[in-house]
């Protein structure tokens, strides 16, 4: 088959790789200039494990090309998927579905002959059906489908997620369409992956459900958490208690500094507004959002109070900036709101991150960004772990405590192990179990 992708974002460019993989022909479109020639030197824009491998694999074997020539890459495609992002709209928390139309105009125009153009943003319920309405507007003299395709990759194991997903959703009323996509999903046919197909309608509705639930589950044990803290119970081992259950499971029960990321703090908001339009408020949904937002702040406190009640004057070593290991993506990561009220507080903030300084620089300006773990950490007050990197799992406990003023620990993510902690002599605080205190030796 012959595919257009537009968008070459994280979704599109990894969509794109994966489907050239597969075997189809596939063309990844973009406006951005910069992205797209980048591409054309060999590099890849954004930091995903594997990707670069894939890419070029596919690219030397003439499956996979990019372009910003959005006419001439439809034109020859038998599928245009659209993967264009979906960013919460400025004001009211909808969905901003502007670049999800304009691709569609754009699309329509450039169009020659039957083709099924597929959705693989997530869009709020009823989008699939405006994309149709603004197609055939423009093109009444053209075939074609509208189908809705959610992705429900992770970004950080984006491509064995593709590759190896636990379903595939698909959402289209048409008989062709759907023959169109199990041809481009044969691969995934071949190995057995569920294969869901519904109507349009039902297909976006599942993505945002998906997402809504695991932001659910994830605030629901940091909720725990705190309860834990107080009641001098260990959160890990609740978790375990809970998830060993095959009814609940025991993915997305880690405590820590909230949910980010570019999925779901938008999907949550996008779906609560959704279902407000429609009169069937989802009032869960609602108070996940709303403790979600607080949490950031009260991890601020956290660390304030770890400081002694204050942390004016101090300065605090962060480390890690992205929302979660493995990838550079900093949108609506926690540390972007930790930071500043740490930094409103009175403190001076030092940071690492592998892969994520770069987007980070501009987003934290005043926050002095270093080259290694260890230099943040020189001369500071404490240090916070906000992300679970694989590098600051194995730190060097003992260098850690001489370069700190005082050895003082806060770890959102729950990376060490506290008796371990305060047998190096940590003062460690961490989240939804006891904090302890260095461990003095006879
Ligand atoms: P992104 O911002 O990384 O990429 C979007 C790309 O689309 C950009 O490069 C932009 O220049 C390009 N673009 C916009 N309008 C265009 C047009 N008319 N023609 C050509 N290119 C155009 O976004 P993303 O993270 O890849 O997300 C895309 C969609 O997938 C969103 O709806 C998101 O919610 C969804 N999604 C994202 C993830 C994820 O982990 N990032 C996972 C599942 C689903």
């Amino acid at each position: 088959m012959r595919i257009a992708m537009i968008g070459t974002g994280y979704v599109g460019l990894v969509s794109g790789a994966c489907f050239s993989e597969f075997g189809n022909d596939v063309v990844c479109v973009d406006k951005d200039e910069v992205k797209i020639s980048r591409l054309d030197r060999g590099e890849i824009p954004i930091f995903e494990p594997g990707l670069d491998d894939l890419v070029a694999n596919n690219v030397r074997a003439g499956r996979l090309t990019f372009t910003t020539d959005l006419t001439s890459a439809v034109r020859d495609a038998d599928a245009v998927f659209i993967a264009v992002g979906t960013p919460t709209r400025r004001g009211d928390g909808h969905a901003d579905l502007s670049y999800v139309y304009g691709a569609a105009k754009e699309i329509a125009e450039a169009m020659d002959g039957y083709t099924v153009v597929v959705t693989k943003s997530t869009v709020p319920v009823g989008t699939g059906r405006e994309v149709e309405r603004i197609i055939r507007e423009a093109r009444p003299d053209v075939e074609f489908d509208v189908c809705s395709n959610p992705e429900f990759l992770r970004e950080g194991a984006a491509i064995t997620d593709f590759m190896r997903p636990d379903r595939v959703v698909i959402g289209t009323e048409s008989e062709r369409a759907q023959e169109a996509m199990r041809e481009i999903y044969r691969p995934l046919y071949l190995i057995e992956t569920p294969i869901v197909f519904t109507s349009l309608q039902t297909s976006e509705l599942i993505k945002y459900a998906a997402n809504t639930f695991l932001a659910t589950k994830i605030t629901f044990i940091n909720e725990i958490a705190d309860l834990c803290e107080q009641v001098g119970a260990d959160v890990h081992d609740v978790s375990r208690g809970i998830g060993l259950d095959g009814r609940i499971g025991r993915k997305f029960l880690h405590p820590g500094p909230g949910y980010g990321g570019s999925c779901f703090p938008k999907d949550t908001l996008a779906l609560v507004k959704t279902a407000q339009d429609y009169k069937a408020p989802l009032r869960i949904v609602e108070t996940v959002v709303d403790i979600n937002d607080k949490r950031k702040k009260q991890m601020a406190d956290k660390v304030i109070q770890a400081c002694g009640g204050s942390v004016s004057g101090k300065t605090v070593a962060v480390l890690g900036l992205t929302f979660k290991p493995n990838t550079d993506d900093m949108r609506d990561s926690p540390s972007l709101d930790i930071i500043p009220a740490l930094q409103a507080a009175g403190a001076t903030v030092k940071a690492y991150d592998p892969e994520g300084m770069k987007e980070a620089r501009q987003m934290l300006p005043d926050v002095e960004m270093c080259d290694n773990a260890y230099a943040p950490i020189d001369g500071a007050d404490v240090v916070v772990l906000i992300t679970e990197w694989n590098e600051f799992r194995a730190l060097d406990l003992k260098r850690v405590k001489g370069l700190l003023k005082e050895p003082l620990m806060v770890d959102l993510r729950n990376v060490y192990n506290p008796e371990d902690m305060a047998e190096a002599g940590f003062t460690y605080v961490c989240v939804g179990r006891s904090t302890v205190d260095a461990k003095v030796s006879a």
